[in-house]
């Protein structure tokens, strides 16, 4: 074993503080799976949770509305989710976002995207442990229970956006096509300049590479990001071990006076 220890991934392998308490003047902004509900290998069984409703109602309570659920899933799966009770999401990592007061605004779906479904279709046939998800302008291919099948999800994805001018978003154990669009961090400056989030000060908390565009927004609007889980580096300045860390912390923040 090597005796010289290099500072800067000393430093990367240095873990990051808990995050404080949730205080008055935030806007919260928040991934689910991962962060609020544990990954399971079929994106479909996350199930709507009483005990998470009630808790996300109790914030909604104390943070004035100013709550957003922020998401790689489709709109109509987040509303599926968490039952109707959250107005502000935003769905498909940025490409799609309901402001509070309701509107719809989404990134338009590619005729390309049409062409790749026809060719993943045919693709996720061949192996059952393959899931595809279409999310409107964009379309996800699950691999978790299938991960031998890693290699060749990601050249198919790769020749498919190289061909239909898309793009390639990479996640854990999925890979998906989109078309150019918002990403995260757009969608939570797109939140900070609407009410009930224009002039408090955002805190982002996820667990996915796509949530690295949140903290960088959170952080340049004065706010920050915290990280759920072990994925280093991060911009994000604090972190939470697992989705139960992350529920305690939410738990206490929706019971502050
Ligand atoms: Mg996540």
């Amino acid at each position: 074993m090597s005796m010289h220890v290099n500072p800067m991934s000393a430093r990367a392998r240095a873990d990051l503080p808990a995050p404080p308490a949730l205080a008055d003047g935030v806007a919260l902004f928040t991934d689910l799976d991962g962060t609020l509900a544990p990954l399971v290998d079929n994106p479909g069984l996350v199930k709507p949770d009483a005990g998470r409703r009630r808790m996300l109602a109790r914030l909604q309570r104390v943070l004035d509305g100013r709550l957003a659920v922020v998401s790689g899933r489709g709109l109509a799966d987040l509303d599926r989710i968490l039952e109707h009770d959250v107005v502000a999401l935003s769905a498909a990592h940025g490409l799609v976002r309901r402001s509070a007061d309701g509107v719809v605004r989404a990134a338009p779906r590619p005729a390309a995207l049409d062409d790749a479904r026809d060719a993943l279709e045919a693709f996720v046939r061949a192996d059952r442990g393959l899931l595809l998800e279409d999310k409107g302008p964009a379309i996800a291919l699950h691999y978790r229970r299938s991960p031998a099948a890693a290699e060749a999800c990601q050249d198919l994805v790769r020749r498919l956006a190289t061909a239909g001018d898309l793009l390639v978003q990479q996640g854990d154990m999925v890979i998906e096509l989109r078309a150019p669009g918002p990403d995260k961090g757009d969608a939570l400056r797109a939140f900070m300049a609407e009410p009930p989030f224009a002039g408090f000060m955002p805190v982002f908390i996820g667990d996915d590479l796509t949530d690295e565009h949140g903290f960088g927004a959170a952080a340049d609007l004065g706010g920050f990001g915290v990280v759920v889980g072990a994925r280093r580096p991060t911009t994000a300045l604090y972190a939470l071990a697992d989705v139960a860390a992350a529920l305690d912390w939410f738990d206490a923040a929706s019971r502050a006076a």
